[in-house]
Protein backbone atom coordinates (compact mmCIF):
# COMPACT_ATOMS: atom_id res chain seq x y z
CA UNK A 1 0.00 0.00 0.00
CA UNK A 2 1.53 3.55 -0.61
CA UNK A 3 -0.57 6.76 0.45
CA UNK A 4 1.06 10.53 -0.28
CA UNK A 5 -0.47 13.38 1.23
CA UNK A 6 -0.99 16.77 0.19
CA UNK A 7 -2.05 19.49 3.00
CA UNK A 8 -2.44 22.78 2.59
CA UNK A 9 -2.57 25.52 5.80
CA UNK A 10 -2.82 28.94 6.27
CA UNK A 11 0.12 30.74 7.87
CA UNK A 12 -0.29 33.12 10.89
CA UNK A 13 0.54 36.19 9.34
CA UNK A 14 -1.29 39.63 9.86
CA UNK A 15 -1.68 40.53 6.24
CA UNK A 16 -2.35 38.60 3.39
CA UNK A 17 0.01 37.46 0.57
CA UNK A 18 0.71 39.57 -1.81
CA UNK A 19 -1.35 43.18 -0.43
CA UNK A 20 -1.59 44.50 2.49
CA UNK A 21 -5.34 43.71 3.40
CA UNK A 22 -5.94 41.90 6.95
CA UNK A 23 -5.82 37.79 6.55
CA UNK A 24 -7.43 37.08 9.43
CA UNK A 25 -8.94 39.90 11.41
CA UNK A 26 -12.49 41.57 10.90
CA UNK A 27 -13.46 39.37 8.14
CA UNK A 28 -17.58 39.22 9.18
CA UNK A 29 -18.72 41.08 6.46
CA UNK A 30 -17.74 39.59 2.70
CA UNK A 31 -15.43 41.61 0.31
CA UNK A 32 -14.14 43.92 3.02
CA UNK A 33 -10.64 43.19 3.24
CA UNK A 34 -9.93 43.35 -0.38
CA UNK A 35 -8.15 45.21 -3.05
CA UNK A 36 -6.99 46.08 -6.59
CA UNK A 37 -4.39 42.90 -6.42
CA UNK A 38 -6.62 40.43 -4.55
CA UNK A 39 -9.63 40.79 -6.89
CA UNK A 40 -7.18 40.22 -9.79
CA UNK A 41 -8.03 43.84 -11.50
CA UNK A 42 -5.79 44.68 -14.20
CA UNK A 43 -2.98 46.72 -14.22
CA UNK A 44 -2.41 45.30 -10.24
CA UNK A 45 0.92 43.72 -9.07
CA UNK A 46 1.25 41.81 -5.86
CA UNK A 47 3.99 42.15 -3.52
CA UNK A 48 5.35 39.40 -1.31
CA UNK A 49 4.59 39.53 2.47
CA UNK A 50 8.25 38.73 3.62
CA UNK A 51 6.83 37.37 6.89
CA UNK A 52 4.76 34.36 4.71
CA UNK A 53 7.88 33.87 2.98
CA UNK A 54 10.11 33.55 6.72
CA UNK A 55 7.29 31.42 8.28
CA UNK A 56 7.23 28.91 5.03
CA UNK A 57 11.29 28.66 5.70
CA UNK A 58 11.66 28.05 8.99
CA UNK A 59 8.22 24.78 8.01
CA UNK A 60 10.28 23.72 5.37
CA UNK A 61 13.43 23.83 7.48
CA UNK A 62 11.96 21.97 10.63
CA UNK A 63 10.72 19.63 7.56
CA UNK A 64 14.59 18.68 6.99
CA UNK A 65 13.61 19.95 3.51
CA UNK A 66 16.72 21.82 1.33
CA UNK A 67 16.07 25.22 1.11
CA UNK A 68 17.57 26.88 -2.76
CA UNK A 69 19.68 29.68 -2.24
CA UNK A 70 16.65 31.83 -4.87
CA UNK A 71 13.12 30.81 -4.75
CA UNK A 72 10.33 31.88 -7.46
CA UNK A 73 7.04 31.99 -8.60
CA UNK A 74 4.76 30.20 -11.18
CA UNK A 75 1.14 30.99 -12.35
CA UNK A 76 -0.89 28.06 -12.59
CA UNK A 77 -3.43 28.65 -15.22
CA UNK A 78 -6.99 27.91 -15.12
CA UNK A 79 -9.91 29.48 -14.95
CA UNK A 80 -12.54 29.46 -12.19
CA UNK A 81 -14.77 32.36 -10.70
CA UNK A 82 -12.67 32.32 -7.38
CA UNK A 83 -9.84 32.95 -9.02
CA UNK A 84 -10.54 36.07 -11.78
CA UNK A 85 -7.29 36.62 -12.85
CA UNK A 86 -7.30 33.36 -14.35
CA UNK A 87 -4.70 31.92 -12.48
CA UNK A 88 -3.24 31.38 -8.97
CA UNK A 89 0.26 32.32 -8.04
CA UNK A 90 1.96 29.06 -6.33
CA UNK A 91 5.77 28.08 -6.58
CA UNK A 92 6.41 24.31 -8.06
CA UNK A 93 10.01 24.28 -9.22
CA UNK A 94 11.16 27.32 -7.31
CA UNK A 95 9.52 25.99 -3.55
CA UNK A 96 10.69 27.49 -0.51
CA UNK A 97 11.59 23.79 0.43
CA UNK A 98 12.56 20.36 -1.53
CA UNK A 99 13.44 16.76 -0.55
CA UNK A 100 12.49 16.90 3.08
CA UNK A 101 11.58 14.27 5.34
CA UNK A 102 9.48 13.92 8.57
CA UNK A 103 10.46 11.01 11.03
CA UNK A 104 7.86 8.97 12.54
CA UNK A 105 7.54 6.16 14.83
CA UNK A 106 9.77 3.51 12.92
CA UNK A 107 10.76 5.55 9.56
CA UNK A 108 11.19 8.88 7.45
CA UNK A 109 7.92 9.76 4.93
CA UNK A 110 9.97 11.89 2.26
CA UNK A 111 8.76 15.81 1.70
CA UNK A 112 8.54 16.44 -2.09
CA UNK A 113 7.86 19.68 -1.40
CA UNK A 114 6.75 22.35 0.71
CA UNK A 115 5.61 25.39 -1.56
CA UNK A 116 3.78 29.16 -1.07
CA UNK A 117 0.46 29.70 -2.51
CA UNK A 118 -2.22 32.08 -2.47
CA UNK A 119 -5.77 31.04 -1.42
CA UNK A 120 -8.40 31.93 -3.89
CA UNK A 121 -12.11 33.43 -2.90
CA UNK A 122 -14.80 31.66 -0.90
CA UNK A 123 -17.49 30.44 -3.52
CA UNK A 124 -21.24 30.40 -1.23
CA UNK A 125 -23.04 28.15 -3.34
CA UNK A 126 -27.01 28.92 -2.58
CA UNK A 127 -30.02 27.44 -4.56
CA UNK A 128 -29.74 28.94 -8.20
CA UNK A 129 -27.32 30.94 -7.94
CA UNK A 130 -23.73 31.20 -6.26
CA UNK A 131 -21.79 34.17 -4.12
CA UNK A 132 -18.15 35.25 -4.13
CA UNK A 133 -15.93 36.56 -1.08
CA UNK A 134 -12.81 37.76 -1.53
CA UNK A 135 -11.65 38.25 1.61
CA UNK A 136 -10.23 35.16 1.48
CA UNK A 137 -8.31 35.55 -1.95
CA UNK A 138 -4.84 35.82 -1.23
CA UNK A 139 -4.65 34.34 2.12
CA UNK A 140 -0.96 32.80 2.53
CA UNK A 141 -1.25 29.09 2.63
CA UNK A 142 1.58 26.44 2.82
CA UNK A 143 1.27 23.24 0.48
CA UNK A 144 3.02 20.32 2.10
CA UNK A 145 3.73 17.36 -0.42
CA UNK A 146 4.74 14.27 0.77
CA UNK A 147 6.23 11.03 -1.36
CA UNK A 148 3.49 7.89 -1.13
CA UNK A 149 5.81 6.71 1.71
CA UNK A 150 2.81 5.86 4.01
CA UNK A 151 2.33 2.09 3.91
CA UNK A 152 -0.85 1.71 6.13
CA UNK A 153 -3.15 3.49 8.30
CA UNK A 154 -1.62 3.73 11.55
CA UNK A 155 1.58 5.56 9.65
CA UNK A 156 -1.21 7.80 8.19
CA UNK A 157 -2.13 9.16 11.54
CA UNK A 158 1.31 9.13 12.74
CA UNK A 159 2.23 11.51 10.12
CA UNK A 160 -0.52 13.43 10.45
CA UNK A 161 0.11 14.10 14.53
CA UNK A 162 3.47 14.69 13.74
CA UNK A 163 3.27 17.24 11.33
CA UNK A 164 0.22 19.06 12.99
CA UNK A 165 2.77 19.50 15.60
CA UNK A 166 5.82 20.89 14.08
CA UNK A 167 3.19 23.31 12.32
CA UNK A 168 1.96 24.13 15.73
CA UNK A 169 5.42 25.41 17.25
CA UNK A 170 5.99 27.24 14.00
CA UNK A 171 3.13 29.23 15.04
CA UNK A 172 0.32 27.95 12.45
CA UNK A 173 -2.99 27.74 14.15
CA UNK A 174 -3.91 23.56 13.76
CA UNK A 175 -7.20 24.43 14.76
CA UNK A 176 -8.12 25.40 11.29
CA UNK A 177 -9.83 22.88 9.11
CA UNK A 178 -6.69 21.67 7.01
CA UNK A 179 -7.83 20.95 3.27
CA UNK A 180 -5.83 17.71 2.28
CA UNK A 181 -5.29 16.13 -0.99
CA UNK A 182 -4.47 11.80 -0.44
CA UNK A 183 -3.15 8.94 -3.36
CA UNK A 184 -3.76 5.88 -1.75
CA UNK A 185 -2.85 2.94 -4.26
CA UNK A 186 -3.29 -0.90 -3.15
CA UNK A 187 -2.78 -1.92 -6.54
CA UNK A 188 -1.09 -0.67 -9.57
CA UNK A 189 -3.72 2.26 -10.11
CA UNK A 190 -3.82 5.43 -8.11
CA UNK A 191 -6.59 7.12 -6.75
CA UNK A 192 -6.62 10.38 -5.77
CA UNK A 193 -8.81 11.92 -3.62
CA UNK A 194 -8.95 15.83 -3.78
CA UNK A 195 -10.33 18.47 -1.40
CA UNK A 196 -10.92 16.79 2.24
CA UNK A 197 -11.06 19.40 4.91
CA UNK A 198 -10.36 17.95 8.59
CA UNK A 199 -8.45 15.72 9.93
CA UNK A 200 -11.41 13.76 11.14
CA UNK A 201 -12.58 12.95 7.53
CA UNK A 202 -9.40 12.59 6.39
CA UNK A 203 -8.72 9.67 8.46
CA UNK A 204 -12.50 8.69 7.61
CA UNK A 205 -11.47 9.09 3.82
CA UNK A 206 -8.36 7.32 3.93
CA UNK A 207 -10.37 4.33 6.02
CA UNK A 208 -13.36 3.83 2.80
CA UNK A 209 -10.89 3.82 0.45
CA UNK A 210 -8.42 1.40 1.50
CA UNK A 211 -11.62 -1.01 2.42
CA UNK A 212 -13.01 -0.24 -1.05
CA UNK A 213 -9.12 -1.28 -3.04
CA UNK A 214 -8.80 -4.09 -1.08
CA UNK A 215 -12.38 -5.20 -1.72
CA UNK A 216 -12.23 -4.51 -5.49
CA UNK A 217 -8.56 -6.51 -4.81
CA UNK A 218 -10.41 -9.34 -3.18
CA UNK A 219 -13.48 -9.78 -5.91
CA UNK A 220 -10.46 -9.91 -8.48
CA UNK A 221 -11.81 -6.79 -10.10
CA UNK A 222 -9.61 -3.56 -11.42
CA UNK A 223 -8.85 -0.34 -9.41
CA UNK A 224 -9.33 2.27 -11.81
CA UNK A 225 -7.00 5.09 -11.71
CA UNK A 226 -9.22 8.42 -11.06
CA UNK A 227 -10.13 11.29 -8.65
CA UNK A 228 -12.75 10.74 -6.23
CA UNK A 229 -14.39 13.01 -3.27
CA UNK A 230 -15.17 12.36 0.09
CA UNK A 231 -18.59 12.52 0.95
CA UNK A 232 -18.87 13.94 4.49
CA UNK A 233 -22.74 12.65 5.44
CA UNK A 234 -22.43 8.95 4.17
CA UNK A 235 -18.23 8.55 5.12
CA UNK A 236 -17.54 7.44 2.02
CA UNK A 237 -15.42 8.23 -1.57
CA UNK A 238 -17.37 8.55 -4.83
CA UNK A 239 -16.19 8.81 -8.47
CA UNK A 240 -15.64 12.52 -9.22
CA UNK A 241 -16.07 11.31 -12.95
CA UNK A 242 -12.48 13.22 -13.73
CA UNK A 243 -10.08 11.69 -15.76
CA UNK A 244 -6.71 11.36 -13.86
CA UNK A 245 -4.32 12.90 -16.05
CA UNK A 246 -1.01 14.68 -15.29
CA UNK A 247 -1.62 18.15 -14.21
CA UNK A 248 -3.38 19.88 -17.44
CA UNK A 249 -2.75 23.68 -15.89
CA UNK A 250 -0.28 25.49 -17.78
CA UNK A 251 2.56 26.93 -15.61
CA UNK A 252 4.46 29.93 -16.71
CA UNK A 253 7.04 31.77 -14.81
CA UNK A 254 5.40 34.41 -12.52
CA UNK A 255 7.11 37.79 -13.73
CA UNK A 256 5.43 39.90 -11.93
CA UNK A 257 7.47 38.99 -8.39
CA UNK A 258 11.06 38.37 -8.40
CA UNK A 259 13.85 35.77 -7.41
CA UNK A 260 13.71 35.79 -4.14
CA UNK A 261 17.65 34.81 -1.73
CA UNK A 262 16.85 32.67 0.81
CA UNK A 263 20.25 33.50 2.42
CA UNK A 264 18.95 36.45 4.79
CA UNK A 265 15.91 34.73 5.72
CA UNK A 266 16.07 34.28 9.72
CA UNK A 267 16.01 30.17 10.75
CA UNK A 268 15.04 29.78 14.26
CA UNK A 269 16.19 26.38 16.19
CA UNK A 270 14.36 23.82 14.49
CA UNK A 271 12.04 22.12 17.40
CA UNK A 272 10.78 18.80 17.05
CA UNK A 273 8.26 18.05 19.90
CA UNK A 274 8.58 14.27 19.72
CA UNK A 275 12.33 14.23 19.32
CA UNK A 276 12.44 16.18 22.66
CA UNK A 277 9.73 14.15 24.43
CA UNK A 278 11.83 10.77 23.46
CA UNK A 279 15.19 12.71 24.86
CA UNK A 280 13.14 13.93 28.33
CA UNK A 281 11.71 10.29 28.88
CA UNK A 282 15.17 8.83 28.33
CA UNK A 283 16.97 11.61 30.72
CA UNK A 284 14.31 10.96 33.34
CA UNK A 285 12.98 7.76 33.02
CA UNK A 286 9.77 8.69 32.73
CA UNK A 287 6.83 7.43 30.55
CA UNK A 288 7.59 8.61 26.98
CA UNK A 289 3.54 8.61 25.95
CA UNK A 290 2.85 10.79 29.00
CA UNK A 291 5.19 12.98 27.50
CA UNK A 292 4.27 13.22 24.93
CA UNK A 293 0.48 14.22 25.09
CA UNK A 294 1.42 16.87 27.28
CA UNK A 295 4.09 18.73 24.69
CA UNK A 296 3.30 17.85 21.22
CA UNK A 297 0.65 20.64 20.93
CA UNK A 298 1.98 22.81 24.24
CA UNK A 299 4.57 25.15 23.99
CA UNK A 300 4.55 26.01 27.99
CA UNK A 301 4.56 22.25 28.91
CA UNK A 302 7.68 21.52 26.95
CA UNK A 303 9.06 24.91 28.12
CA UNK A 304 7.99 23.37 31.55
CA UNK A 305 9.39 20.25 31.37
CA UNK A 306 12.62 20.80 29.66
CA UNK A 307 13.66 23.17 32.58
CA UNK A 308 12.71 20.67 35.51
CA UNK A 309 15.66 18.68 37.20
CA UNK A 310 15.53 15.04 37.35
CA UNK A 311 14.41 14.87 40.92
CA UNK A 312 10.99 17.21 40.22
CA UNK A 313 10.37 15.78 37.08
CA UNK A 314 7.74 13.31 38.12
CA UNK A 315 6.13 15.95 40.43
CA UNK A 316 6.11 18.36 37.57
CA UNK A 317 3.98 15.64 35.15
CA UNK A 318 1.88 15.85 38.02
CA UNK A 319 1.10 19.32 38.88
CA UNK A 320 0.66 20.19 34.75
CA UNK A 321 -2.03 17.28 35.12
CA UNK A 322 -3.08 18.86 38.42
CA UNK A 323 -3.25 22.31 36.74
CA UNK A 324 -5.71 21.31 33.52
CA UNK A 325 -7.42 18.92 36.11
CA UNK A 326 -8.71 22.48 38.13
CA UNK A 327 -8.89 24.43 34.81
CA UNK A 328 -6.33 26.68 35.58
CA UNK A 329 -4.15 27.73 32.68
CA UNK A 330 -2.52 31.06 33.15
CA UNK A 331 0.08 29.98 35.48
CA UNK A 332 3.06 31.81 35.95
CA UNK A 333 6.58 30.22 36.08
CA UNK A 334 7.10 31.18 39.39
CA UNK A 335 4.07 29.51 40.84
CA UNK A 336 4.55 26.65 38.99
CA UNK A 337 8.63 26.18 40.46
CA UNK A 338 6.66 27.01 43.82
CA UNK A 339 3.85 24.19 44.02
CA UNK A 340 6.47 21.86 42.94
CA UNK A 341 7.21 21.91 46.75
CA UNK A 342 4.03 20.20 47.64
CA UNK A 343 2.77 17.38 46.94
CA UNK A 344 0.15 18.18 45.07
CA UNK A 345 -1.70 14.39 44.19
CA UNK A 346 -4.05 14.54 47.31
CA UNK A 347 -5.01 18.29 47.34
CA UNK A 348 -8.42 19.86 47.00
CA UNK A 349 -9.35 22.91 44.64
CA UNK A 350 -9.30 25.53 47.37
CA UNK A 351 -6.34 24.41 49.14
CA UNK A 352 -4.66 24.33 45.38
CA UNK A 353 -5.73 28.03 44.77
CA UNK A 354 -4.19 29.63 48.23
CA UNK A 355 -1.15 27.34 47.22
CA UNK A 356 -0.66 28.98 44.18
CA UNK A 357 -1.70 32.59 45.62
CA UNK A 358 1.20 31.85 47.90
CA UNK A 359 -0.65 31.28 51.05
CA UNK A 360 1.42 28.53 53.24
CA UNK A 361 -0.28 26.03 54.91
CA UNK A 362 -1.07 27.30 58.77
CA UNK A 363 1.23 25.85 61.23
CA UNK A 364 0.25 24.38 64.63
CA UNK A 365 1.70 27.14 66.16
CA UNK A 366 -0.69 29.50 64.48
CA UNK A 367 -3.59 26.71 64.85
CA UNK A 368 -3.22 27.10 68.60
CA UNK A 369 -3.85 31.26 68.12
CA UNK A 370 -6.30 30.96 65.70
CA UNK A 371 -8.21 28.09 68.16
CA UNK A 372 -7.80 31.01 71.06
CA UNK A 373 -8.89 33.36 69.09
CA UNK A 374 -12.30 31.08 68.23
CA UNK A 375 -12.65 29.69 71.53
CA UNK A 376 -12.66 34.22 72.15
CA UNK A 377 -15.23 35.71 69.29
CA UNK A 378 -17.95 32.60 70.15
CA UNK A 379 -17.38 33.42 74.48
CA UNK A 380 -18.04 37.11 73.25
CA UNK A 381 -20.87 36.56 71.35
CA UNK A 382 -23.68 35.48 72.94
CA UNK A 383 -25.72 34.49 69.38
CA UNK A 384 -22.71 32.15 68.86
CA UNK A 385 -22.93 29.67 72.04
CA UNK A 386 -23.15 25.94 71.76
CA UNK A 387 -24.05 26.18 67.85
CA UNK A 388 -22.86 24.05 65.03
CA UNK A 389 -25.06 24.69 62.30
CA UNK A 390 -23.89 25.86 59.07
CA UNK A 391 -24.75 29.63 59.69
CA UNK A 392 -22.81 29.84 62.68
CA UNK A 393 -19.76 27.86 61.39
CA UNK A 394 -20.37 30.18 57.60
CA UNK A 395 -19.77 33.30 60.00
CA UNK A 396 -17.15 32.11 62.05
CA UNK A 397 -15.47 30.98 58.18
CA UNK A 398 -15.87 34.93 57.03
CA UNK A 399 -13.90 36.21 60.46
CA UNK A 400 -11.28 33.69 59.89
CA UNK A 401 -10.76 34.33 56.19
CA UNK A 402 -10.64 38.19 56.85
CA UNK A 403 -8.04 38.15 60.23
CA UNK A 404 -6.14 35.24 58.77
CA UNK A 405 -6.42 34.58 55.61
CA UNK A 406 -7.21 31.17 55.47
CA UNK A 407 -9.39 29.07 52.52
CA UNK A 408 -12.62 27.59 53.27
CA UNK A 409 -11.58 24.67 53.70
CA UNK A 410 -8.87 25.12 56.09
CA UNK A 411 -11.00 27.33 58.23
CA UNK A 412 -14.31 25.27 58.39
CA UNK A 413 -11.98 22.07 59.42
CA UNK A 414 -10.70 24.54 62.37
CA UNK A 415 -13.84 25.87 63.07
CA UNK A 416 -15.45 22.54 63.74
CA UNK A 417 -12.14 20.97 65.76
CA UNK A 418 -12.84 23.67 68.28
CA UNK A 419 -16.38 23.55 68.30
CA UNK A 420 -15.62 19.86 68.97
CA UNK A 421 -12.76 20.44 72.05
CA UNK A 422 -15.39 22.94 73.50
CA UNK A 423 -17.71 20.54 73.77
CA UNK A 424 -15.82 17.87 75.67
CA UNK A 425 -14.25 20.16 77.65
ZN1 LIG B 1 -5.85 42.88 -1.24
Amino acid sequence: MKIGLEVHVALPTKTKLFCNDLAYENQDIPNSNVCPVCLGLPGSKPVLNKKALEISANIANSLNCKIPAKTSFVRKVYFYPDLPKGYQITQLDGAIGKEGYISIKNKKVGIRRVQIEEDPAKILREKDYSLIDFNRSGVPLNEIVTEPDIENLEELKELIKELRSILYYNGVDINQEIKSDLNISLAENRVEIKNVTGIKNLISAAEYEIQRQSQLIKDGKDVIMETRTYKEDTEETVSSREKETEEEYGFIFESDLTFYETSNIKLNKVVIPSKIAHELAEKNGYSEETIRELVMFNKRNLYLLSNTPKEDFSKAVALIEKFYSFGIMDYSDNQFEMMLKYDVSSMDKGTFMSRIEGKEPIKEADKKEIEEYLILTIKQDSTLQGREDEKAIGFLIGKLKQKYHMDSKEAKEIIEKTIKTQKVN
